[in-house]
C-alpha cells in the first residue's frame, strides 16, 4: 500500500515536471477586452498554419489593460502607414515604396521598423549606405522605429532577461548608426509576452501589435485600439479591387471607431505590379479623405 501511494506520488511529481517544462501551464490573466483583441489578432494571424502556430510559440502569456480612444502616435492623424522589416538585404524594395510615398507627401506618417542583426548576419552598422538611406528618409519626415535583433521567428515571445538583452545590442547598434529616437517597436509575428513588453516600457518604448498599442504614460501603461493590417501580401492583380475595397472599408469603420488606421506591408510582399498599385491608390485615398473629411 506504501509503495503504491510513493509510486503515485512520484508520478504527480513526473507529469508536473512535464507540464511545466513544455509550458502548457495556462497561467491565463484574468480575461478583458484588450487580450480577447490580442489573442484574436493572433488567430488571424496563424489562420491555415495552427500547428505551425503551436510548434513555435507555446505557451505566451499576454498583457492587460483597458483600451481607451485617442492614440498618440500621429497626432491626430487618423492613418499611418507601417514599412516592416527593414535589413539592407531588401534595400531596392525599400527605394520602390520610397519613391510612391514620397508622391503622395506621406513621409510624416510614415514608420519604418527596423531588423539590427537580421538573421545574425546582417549588421546594420556594417551597411553605410543603407544606413545613409534611411537617415535622408528620416530627413524627409520618415520615422525610424525598431522591429527585431535577429528577426529569428517570434524572437520577443520570450523572458524579459532576453528581452533586455536582444533590446540592449540592438540599440547599441542603432546608436552606431546615429538612430537614437527610436519611439515604437513592432514585435516580430506582432507577439510579445507581458515581461517583454514591460521590458520596452521601461526604456519608453511604446508596443504596437496588430490591435493595441501599448503606451507608457507617468501615470502606467495605457492601450489604445488599432487596426493594423496587410493587404498587399504579394498580391496578383485580380486581387486588386477586393483588397482595396475592404482597406478602404475598415480605414472608414477605424475613423468611425475612434481607432489609429494603420496599413502594414513589407518590402518584397508588396512589391508587385498589383501591391504598388494599392500602396499608391490607398494613399491617395487616404489623403483625399484627410482633404475633404
Ligand atoms: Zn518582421
Amino acid at each position: 500500500m506504501k509503495s503504491k501511494r510513493v509510486k503515485l506520488v512520484a508520478f504527480a511529481v513526473f507529469l508536473l515536471i512535464l507540464i511545466t517544462s513544455f509550458g502548457i501551464t495556462p497561467v491565463r490573466e484574468k480575461v478583458n477586452s484588450s487580450t480577447e483583441l490580442l489573442k484574436y489578432s493572433i488567430k488571424e494571424k496563424v489562420k491555415g498554419r495552427a500547428e505551425l502556430f503551436k510548434y513555435t510559440f507555446p505557451h505566451c502569456p499576454f498583457v492587460i489593460s483597458p483600451v481607451t480612444n485617442n492614440a498618440p502616435i500621429a497626432n491626430n492623424n487618423d492613418a499611418v502607414l507601417f514599412i516592416h522589416d527593414i535589413s539592407p538585404i531588401y534595400f531596392n524594395y525599400l527605394k520602390e515604396i520610397d519613391k510612391t510615398v514620397r508622391a503622395n507627401h506621406f513621409e510624416k506618417f510614415t514608420y519604418l521598423f527596423l531588423i539590427t542583426y537580421h538573421h545574425g548576419k546582417y549588421n546594420l552598422a556594417n551597411y553605410p549606405k543603407f544606413v545613409n538611406y534611411l537617415k535622408q528618409m528620416e530627413k524627409a519626415g520618415y520615422h525610424m522605429e525598431y522591429h527585431a535583433y535577429k528577426h529569428n521567428g517570434a524572437e520577443f515571445c520570450c523572458t524579459g532577461k532576453e528581452a533586455e538583452y536582444k533590446l540592449d545590442a540592438s540599440l547599441a547598434i542603432l546608436k552606431k548608426c546615429g538612430f537614437r529616437n527610436v519611439n515604437l517597436f513592432f514585435p516580430p509575428h506582432g507577439i510579445i509576452t507581458k515581461s517583454a513588453i514591460n521590458v520596452f516600457l521601461n526604456h519608453h518604448i511604446a508596443v504596437i501589435t496588430k490591435r493595441i498599442l501599448f503606451v507608457p504614460t507617468p501615470k502606467g501603461l495605457k492601450a489604445y485600439p488599432t487596426d493594423n493590417q496587410e493587404y498587399t501580401w504579394y498580391i496578383k492583380e485580380k486581387q486588386l479591387p477586393g483588397k482595396l475595397k475592404r482597406a478602404k472599408l475598415n480605414y472608414s469603420m477605424a475613423l468611425k471607431n475612434g481607432e489609429l488606421f494603420c496599413l502594414s506591408v513589407h518590402p518584397g510582399a508588396v512589391n508587385t505590379t498589383a501591391g504598388m498599385k494599392f500602396l499608391k491608390e490607398m494613399l491617395q485615398f487616404i489623403n483625399n479623405k484627410k482633404n475633404n473629411p
